[in-house]
């Protein structure tokens, strides 16, 4: 599953999380510190990681 990174509007903390589509496209996503819901996604490492199977 993809992580995205947010930026939280309202105490400036920024998290990551890790969510599956379907819980991505529901939007609610409040900050783990001051569980505001209103959060910025920041776009710096979507799908940037490369899996390495032997
Ligand atoms: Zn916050």
């Amino acid at each position: 599953m993809p992580t995205y990174d947010y930026q939280c509007d309202n105490c400036a903390k920024t998290f990551s999380l890790t969510l599956s589509m379907s819980e991505h496209d529901k939007g609610n996503i409040a900050c783990p510190g001051c569980k505001a819901d209103k959060v910025v996604k920041l776009y710096s490492a979507f799908y940037a990681k490369t899996s390495k199977k032997s």
